[in-house]
């Protein structure tokens, strides 16, 4: 029997003391998780000892190097292009790596964008492209090489090889209350991006009532904290906070954000979805060594549309197929006249996970024309009966409990809000 060189008990002891840990203490600890040797019960306790004592900044890069550790590293040198690639910490309406990546590589620069997909309220990429008929989550890592050499834009599936103590300890930290500790969050993430092979990374960290981080201070503190995490792993690395009350764009869901994509991509959209998708693009850009090009005439002249397409070929999708259409819809109108004065992020994402657009369980099928559609925005003039929203299900059960998760979700006022900036922060190594 081999014998083990450090104990569980310890590693938590020193982090429940506020000690410093041994950084070869603290890889074990990964590594001994992910084969089982340490216990769901003991990384829970270390998990919960880190939200409550935080980490230093040496002790969070070793466990993300040893999260890293626990499986394949890609890389895609050789390819011929640089690779960039965007990671957003997850908001309500968020579709924008549906028109960035197409957008990005339509300049000759390498996107891989390995995706997940949702759980909960928040909405998960692969879900929303799923509605496409016909297209493929699932690559090979050689399939994602040569898509990237000949297209220049991957949106796929992170393989199970990729920081497999993540995906362990992310599963048990949504069960003990331990997911919003910025040490873990940040590790978590850059794990997977800095396994994921890319060579500059650009951070979309949200911010507001549909996001993790509700409060602008630990945002930044998130940011700062991956933003060195990918310096000191040699991955170039750029955060931008950005606003997170009200969803993005008009459409919340899958099928109905893909189409919004589209629109984007056709040069058209709504304004905050393009504000958004050319800045992150003009980030990724820089990152990736052309700072000088416009990416918004990219989408006014049909060249990121044209590599959209291509893309959704290149994994099997008709991208000229028609998208699924929901069963059933309900529309609420608007009980006065006067100016739509907000719209909650997070019950809007509640309302259309309720309808069926996420899942409840890892694993669970989600219905591609469920979700909600904004036909106002905060800000808005309004009159009364004018139809704010609508509902979108293929059954017409669900509407009732996302008729409450929206209760006092929205307002119609005499005044308009103030406007907010949609773009918060940019922050640099
Ligand atoms: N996304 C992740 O991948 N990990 C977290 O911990 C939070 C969001």
């Amino acid at each position: 029997m081999s014998v083990e060189p450090f104990d569980a008990v310890d590693v938590i002891r020193a982090k429940r003391d506020h000690e410093s840990i041994d950084p070869d203490a603290l890889r074990w600890m990964v590594a001994a998780y992910t084969r089982g040797y340490v216990s769901d019960a003991q990384m829970a306790a270390f998990a919960m000892a880190v939200l409550l004592n935080g980490m230093g900044r040496e002790e969070i890069r070793v466990l993300t190097d040893a999260m890293i550790a626990s499986g394949e590293r890609m890389s895609f040198a050789g390819i011929g292009k640089p690779t960039v690639d965007k990671h957003s910490t997850g908001g309500v309406g968020d579709k924008i790596t549906l028109p960035l990546a197409p957008l990005v590589a339509s300049f000759g620069v390498a996107v891989p964008q390995l995706s997940g997909r949702g759980l909960g309220q928040t909405g998960g990429t692969l879900d929303k492209l799923e509605s496409i008929p016909g297209w493929r989550a699932d690559l090979s890592p050689e399939q994602i090489r040569v898509q990237l050499a000949q297209v220049g834009a991957v949106i796929c599936a992170a393989g199970a090889g990729l920081a497999p103590a993540d995906r362990k300890l992310y599963a048990l930290r949504d069960v003990t209350a331990t997911v919003e500790a910025v040490p873990l969050i940040a590790s978590s993430i850059m794990s997977k991006k800095i396994a994921e092979g890319t060579s500059a990374l650009v951070l979309d960290v949200k911010v507001g009532s549909g996001a993790f981080m509700r409060d602008h201070e630990r945002a930044r503190e998130l940011a700062r904290t991956m933003v060195a995490l990918g310096a000191d792993s040699g991955v170039t690395t750029t955060a931008v906070l950005t606003a997170m009350d009200t969803p993005l764009g008009r459409a919340v869901g899958n099928a109905n954000e893909v189409r919004e994509a589209v629109e984007v991509l056709a040069g058209g959209g709504p304004g905050d979805v393009v504000e958004l998708t050319v800045a992150l693009a003009q980030e990724m850009l820089a990152l990736a060594g052309r700072p000088d090009v416009d990416a918004a005439a990219a989408l006014r002249d049909g060249r990121a549309m044209d590599t959209w397409r291509t893309m959704i070929r290149a994994q099997g999708g008709d991208p000229d197929a028609a998208l699924p259409r929901p069963r059933e819809t309900h529309t609420v109108v608007a009980d006065r006249a006067g100016v739509l004065a907000r719209m909650d992020a997070r019950a809007f994402g509640v309302a259309a996970w309720r309808l069926g657009a996420g899942r409840a369980r890892a694993g669970d099928p989600v219905a591609h024309a469920a979700g909600v559609d904004l036909h106002v925005k905060p800000g808005d003039a309004v009159s009364a009966g004018q139809p704010l929203f609508t509902l979108a299900a293929d059954d017409g059960v669900r509407f009732g409990r996302a008729l409450d998760a929206l209760e006092g979700a929205w307002e119609v006022a005499d005044d308009p809000p103030a406007p907010e900036p949609l773009i918060l922060e940019r922050i640099t190594a």
